[in-house]
């Protein structure tokens, strides 16, 4: 098998969760030849800086006076490879453990050689309960049904279960709800077998009503102290907060966009006062290059009609695969030290307009999101396509990762 497909293959695997190596996929593990193979796709792929997620984590826990991350990796960490990720993160020190939403995500990580504690901080499926205790992944009571879910599990169990308990403290939509009291908890802590790791809940936004939800977690907190109960990790805040709210830091923070070097929506000017890195570049290849003139048009609803000749670059990459429609609005592309103006998006492609010289090639690499220029960064995107930096929550699993130690 060539290196190429091996990688290929491997990738897949990866993100199916089916057992691999656990180290981390260097680039040049998968081009001994030392020709450029990633630039040869014709689909786009997504690299990933190893250290800049290492340098992010160490000031992010600085931001919050050293305490330890829970890496929030949902969503296949943002659409950027939660096995990834987790590899890369599992090395820091600063990183206390892992949050997913998915159980089988959670397994797919120790399936590959994820070793951090693992936090599933949504549903399970029961088919998957036993396997996620020998995992040793830590299962949120966020509910009456989901509590007595787990204590069957750990009546079925000859090993312990590991099971933080998940309030509901305003957010509305996930957690026991704090008005319930703490007398599930009790139940839970006297189930044979279930052992208390930790006690969450999610914040919401307006930092007031966040100050109530502080209130409401600590008075639990208390409650649960007078009872002998201590569960030894405590979290509820998510980057927003982290950045804004020391006092809902507790003595674990729980943040998701940061480690990827991107700012909280209402934060993306403070990329200016925090130095993180965006821990990633999105890119693809140049496919078609042609000129086109004036009075032509691009795209089924004719959308952007040509004032002048000039040539427009096509590059595989559309909504389809979670490249945000909007950058038609303005955003730029970097390729060979140019911005260019994306002038369209469609499902499976974008266009660029080029000028009236033809100064891209097919096959030149285009750098559409990294930390390159300001343009390109999630935050300098997100502005010129008239959207937010959530987007990248978005890229498809299908988009290969490439992880390096750093970027070139
Ligand atoms: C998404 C999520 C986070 C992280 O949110 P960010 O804004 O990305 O930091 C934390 N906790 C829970 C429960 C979440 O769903």
């Amino acid at each position: 098998m060539n290196t190429r497909r091996k990688f290929l293959k491997d990738t897949a695997f990866a993100t199916l969760g089916i057992g691999l190596s656990h180290h981390l996929s260097l680039a040049q593990t998968f081009n001994p030849s030392g020709t450029n193979l990633v630039s040869q796709t014709a689909n786009p792929w997504i690299e990933l800086s190893a250290n800049a997620y290492l340098k992010n984590v160490q000031l992010i826990s600085k931001m919050a006076q050293n305490k330890p991350i829970m890496a929030v990796l949902k969503n296949n960490a943002y659409g950027l490879g939660d096995v990834q990720v987790a590899q890369i993160l599992d090395q820091s020190a600063h990183i206390a453990g892992f949050a997913l939403v998915k159980d089988e995500r959670c397994l797919a990580l120790r399936g590959n050689g994820v070793s951090k504690p693992i936090l599933l901080m949504g549903d399970f499926n029961e088919d998957l309960g036993m396997d996620l205790v020998n995992n040793a992944i830590a299962l949120s009571a966020f509910s009456l049904e989901s509590s007595n879910k787990i204590k069957k599990l750990a009546s079925e169990s000859n090993k312990e279960v590991l099971v933080e308990l998940y309030v509901d403290t305003g957010l509305g939509r996930m957690g026991m709800p704090y008005s319930k009291g703490i007398g599930w908890i009790k139940e839970l802590v006297a189930t044979p077998n279930v052992k208390i790791t930790g006690l969450f809940s999610t914040l919401t936004t307006p930092e007031d009503f966040a100050r109530t939800q502080i209130q409401r977690f600590s008075n639990i907190i208390g409650q649960l102290k007078d009872n002998g109960i201590l569960p030894s990790r405590l979290h509820m805040a998510p980057s927003l907060s982290l950045l804004d709210l020391p006092e809902s830091h507790f003595n674990t923070v729980r943040p998701g966009i940061l480690l990827h070097g991107t700012y909280p929506l209402s934060k993306m000017d403070q990329a200016k006062n925090v130095p993180l890195q965006p821990t990633y570049r999105l890119k693809a290849t140049v496919i078609r290059m042609e000129k086109l003139r004036k009075g032509d048009t691009i795209g089924f609803s004719r959308f952007y009609k040509v004032e002048a000749d000039e040539w427009i670059a096509t590059l595989p990459i559309g909504w389809a695969d979670g490249y945000y429609s909007g950058a038609e609005n303005g955003a730029k592309v970097l390729i060979n030290d140019t911005l260019y103006k994306v002038v369209n998006v469609n499902a499976s492609h974008c266009n660029l307009s080029i000028g009236p010289e033809k100064s891209v090639v097919v096959g030149d690499t285009a750098t559409l999101i990294g930390p390159d220029r300001p343009e390109i960064t999630p935050e300098g995107f997100g502005k010129l396509a008239g959207g937010h930096n959530y987007l990248q929550i978005q890229y498809k699993e299908s988009i290969p990762k490439f992880v390096h130690d750093e970027f070139l």
